[in-house]
C-alpha cells in the first residue's frame, strides 16, 4: 500500500451544454402548458370552461386569491 501526501482529487463534474434548439420545442411546450395552467387559475369561471361547470374554479379557487386575481 503506497502513501501518498497529495491531497485527494475531487471529481470532475461536467455540465453537459444542450444546444438551443433541442431545448426550444420542449420550452414551447412547457410555456403553453403554463399558459393553460395561468388560464384556468386566472379566467375559468365556468362560462368558458372545457369541461362544463364550476369544477375547476372551486379546485383552483385558493390559488386564484393567493396570485390575486379577481373572484368574489
Ligand atoms: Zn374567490
Amino acid at each position: 500500500m503506497s502513501q501518498s501526501s497529495a491531497a485527494p482529487t475531487s471529481p470532475i463534474v461536467e455540465v453537459p451544454s444542450i444546444p438551443a434548439r433541442e431545448i426550444a420545442p420542449w420550452a414551447l411546450f412547457f410555456g403553453l402548458l403554463g399558459l393553460l395552467v395561468l388560464f384556468f387559475i386566472s379566467a375559468d369561471q365556468g362560462a368558458v370552461s372545457i369541461p362544463s361547470g364550476n369544477a375547476i374554479h372551486e379546485w383552483v379557487h385558493d390559488s386564484r386569491h393567493l396570485l390575486g386575481y379577481p373572484c368574489h
